[in-house]
């Protein structure tokens, strides 16, 4: 098992773990809320580490990164677990739906067996993505550094939902991010997502200063997040950061907890308008 970086030891056989803002408090034999992080006899490790549940070669316009070597393909890696609970999670089979000793079924693929993959077909790309990422922080991080010295560029799909010092780790090794806007609307993000939204938009904020390439993507659900003034104020935002900030508008489907009707295209439509004033790169996806 690899231990976790990222957490110090408290009283009474605790660890608590400082990669995202949850910080959860774990006591000896439990797990953080992400599932994926485990205290053992007082340290933390890393269950998804070397354990992915899904490779797949994707277009890399399906992470999706438009303005990011388009054309390529992509390999790409996610395990299993998330550090928040969207009711209307589109991956929640690998994301929320599993137990501490699924870990132990799961085919080791360790990161330089990773590398070998590459390196044998001819690959160029790894993305980190299905689920977050940030809960298979080790695996990702270790096989971002075997890839940068093979030259082989990597993407990590993200909510952002990470602290600023293993961000600041995180943006030396990989090369491009898309980062999940889910909201511009602090309620939205504890009540819907189990969130922050102050942490997303500060990882935002620490990609673009560190002059990483970055796309964001929006799910624009109708009668929950389709609020004008709060994407008018989430469109500024990024606009105050670079207005070359790729913004993908993405179509939802109702799953797992949550029922609605997939988003109309025309609202899609109204909203690509509307962020097209602030942004040079506005997309629709998904549709
Ligand atoms: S990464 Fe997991 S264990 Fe660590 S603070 Fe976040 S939810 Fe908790």
């Amino acid at each position: 098992m690899k231990e976790a970086s990222f957490y110090i030891s408290e009283s009474g056989g605790k660890v608590k773990c400082l990669l995202c803002p949850k910080h959860c408090r774990i006591p000896d034999g439990g797990v953080g809320v992400c599932g994926t992080r485990e205290n053992f006899s007082g340290k933390l490790y890393a269950l998804a580490y070397s354990k992915p549940v899904a490779l797949h070669l994707d277009p890399i316009e399906k992470k999706p990164l438009y303005h990011f070597h388009p054309g390529a393909k992509i390999l790409s890696v996610g395990t299993l677990g998330c550090n928040l609970n969207c009711r209307f999670c589109q991956n929640f089979d690998i994301s929320q739906q599993f137990e501490k000793e699924d870990f132990d079924n799961i085919t080791e693929v360790s990161p330089e067996q990773i590398l070998s993959i590459c390196l044998n077909s001819g690959y160029k790309f790894v993305a980190f993505t299905y689920n977050e990422p940030t809960v298979f922080f080790e695996y990702m991080i270790d096989i971002a550094e075997l890839c940068r010295k093979n030259g082989i560029k990597t993407v990590a799909v993200s909510n952002g939902q990470i602290n600023e010092e293993p961000l600041l780790k995180l943006v030396e090794y990989i090369d491009a991010f898309n980062i999940d806007l889910k909201s511009f609307n602090p309620d939205f993000y504890r009540k819907i997502c189990g969130g922050e939204i102050e942490t997303t938009k500060r990882a935002i904020e620490i990609i673009s200063e560190k002059k990483r390439h970055l796309e964001v993507t929006f799910l624009l659900i109708e009668g929950l997040n389709d609020d004008r003034e709060e994407f008018t104020a989430m469109c500024g935002f990024l606009a105050g950061l670079d207005r070359d900030i790729v913004l993908h508008i993405s179509r939802a489907f109702p799953r797992y907890k949550m029922d609605f009707d997939p988003t109309p295209l025309e609202l899609i439509n109204d909203f690509q308008k509307t962020a097209s004033k602030y942004l040079n790169h506005v997309y629709a996806g998904n549709i």
